[in-house]
């Protein structure tokens, strides 16, 4: 497996929560990240069908853009009664006509949508990194838990309020950074992509 040097990065993400998430965990790695967004690169269309293929166009769309190495994060919810959707499809759920997103409408989608008792869902985050030579690794986290509604909590972004993970009582939108990044699949997938690349 290839390891990372220690020197500036490229988040290939426009998503500020995404951002926030990603500084937190690379801050003690040396490593300097700069945001797709920052660096005024155009987002790529996720043609993919799946998380590692999506993550991937994002990451050597990146690192092919900046020549730099590129971090991606493809992520989203699966739900089980719904056969796991929306899966790769979680931020189109979000999607307005106007081209805004609207979280409450999506989250409200999945508690019409999903009549099981249970309610179970699980978050997948599946991240690639990519260098300039078209190189990549690939790591995938996931956070099991289930659904509430109505969402609970202000804090994270997207569907943050109406996920608790198992093993907790609160949402991730009621949790402090800290408490969802012991949890989370970004945070679960970053520990196998720091084991593997990192130090
Ligand atoms: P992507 O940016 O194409 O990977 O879309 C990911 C979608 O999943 C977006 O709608 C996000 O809001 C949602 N999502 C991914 N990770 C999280 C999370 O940690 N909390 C809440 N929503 C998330």
């Amino acid at each position: 497996m290839r390891k990372l040097a220690p020197g500036r990065l490229v988040l290939a993400s426009h998503n500020a929560g995404k951002l926030r998430e990603f500084s937190a965990l690379l801050a003690p790695h040396g490593l300097e990240l700069a945001s797709a967004g920052a660096l005024g690169l155009p987002e790529p269309a996720e043609t993919g069908t799946t998380f590692i293929e999506n993550a991937r166009i994002k990451a050597l769309a990146a690192t092919h853009a900046t020549g730099l190495p590129a971090l991606a994060d493809d992520s989203g919810v699966a739900v089980a009664a719904l056969g796991g959707s929306p899966g790769v499809y979680t931020a189109d759920w979000a999607m307005q006509p106007d081209g805004t997103r609207d979280y409450a409408a999506a989250m409200a989608r999945i508690a019409a949508e999903d009549r099981s008792a249970r309610r179970r869902c699980a978050f997948v985050a599946v991240l690639v990194l990519a260098w300039p030579d078209g190189h990549s690794e690939a790591f995938e986290g996931i956070c099991a838990g289930h659904w509430v509604a109505p969402p609970r909590g202000g804090n994270g972004f997207g569907y943050d309020p109406m996920f608790v993970p198992d093993g907790a009582a609160l949402t991730f939108g009621e949790m402090t950074p800290e408490e969802k990044a012991r949890h989370s699949h970004r945070a679960r997938a970053f520990a196998a992509l720091a084991a593997g690349c990192l130090g």
